[in-house]
């Protein structure tokens, strides 16, 4: 047994120290929190199936030129990153409205909006995340006005393309949460990349004919079936048999860092 560095460990996923400096490991776990940690539970395999999910997206994305702090998967429950000094805001954009938006301006959710809407939220458990606009980002601080415009227009990018990469898969791309770094050159020159996982945790997806939600919203409102809708998702995007055999000879470490000696 050994044991590696923690960085990091929050809701859904760990962070270890990588094998070279500036790497990161990101080790997606089962657990799943909603509401502001309100709510927890265990999704056994969801772990398995974002990380698988995430390396599908993001590897499309940065073939799209976008880019992104994922280097490479390590195996099934873990991907090699690149660290980034995280930028403390969530970028949430929405096509159709559904959660909070709903709630917040009285419209049904599935109701599509005029245009794609981005709106910034402030990560902060202790604040319940709060939302948040240009005027607070750059007076506090959390980010300059290049940086989010760099936000804003890699943002609509993303949303571009995965909502035709979803719809090809059947697949609604409601709404999703993105999150942003900055790394370094030797230089000292900064880009800003996109960071975190992109997985049925933070998007919201609707089957484009039954409206069926296949996305977290099933563990938020106790719907059940979670870990089928999320293999729903896998299996339209043609990642799930792959998926499945991998799992079979899975050698990966345990959450605490444990690997196999
Ligand atoms: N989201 C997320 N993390 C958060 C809050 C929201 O990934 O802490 C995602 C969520 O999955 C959805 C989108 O961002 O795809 C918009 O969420 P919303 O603001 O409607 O909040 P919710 O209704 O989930 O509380």
């Amino acid at each position: 047994m050994s044991r590696r560095r923690r960085i990091y460990e929050g809701k859904a996923k760990v962070l270890f120290e990588g094998p070279e400096p500036g790497t990161l490991i990101q080790y997606f776990k089962d657990d799943a929190t909603a509401y502001n940690n309100q709510k927890h539970g265990t999704i056994s395999g969801k772990g398995v199936l974002n990380n698988r999910i995430s390396e599908y997206l993001m590897t499309k994305l940065m073939e799209m030129g976008v880019p992104t702090h994922f280097v490479r998967r390590v195996n099934m429950r873990e991907q090699l990153v690149q660290e980034v000094e995280i930028i403390p805001i969530e970028v949430v954009v929405r096509n159709l409205a559904a959660g909070s938006f709903s709630q917040r301006f009285g419209i049904p959710e599935g109701t599509p909006l005029p245009r794609s809407i981005v709106e910034y939220y402030y990560k902060s458990d202790d604040l319940n995340d709060p939302l948040i606009c240009e005027e607070h980002i750059t007076a506090f601080g959390w980010a300059a006005p290049q940086d989010l415009d760099d936000m804003m227009s890699l943002s609509l990018r993303v949303n571009d393309y995965l909502s035709g990469l979803f719809l090809g898969a059947g697949l609604k791309l409601i709404d999703f949460k993105l999150e942003f770094g900055r790394i370094y050159n030797e230089h000292g020159e900064m880009r800003i990349i996109l960071a975190d996982e992109i997985s049925p945790d933070n998007c919201r997806l609707w089957d484009v004919k039954t409206n069926e939600k296949l996305d977290k919203d099933r563990f938020r409102r106790d719907m059940g079936d979670v870990i089928e809708a999320y293999q729903e998702v896998a299996r339209r995007l043609g990642i799930l048999p792959e998926l499945q055999q991998a799992e079979a000879k899975s050698d990966a470490p345990d959450a605490a860092g444990r690997v196999k000696a």
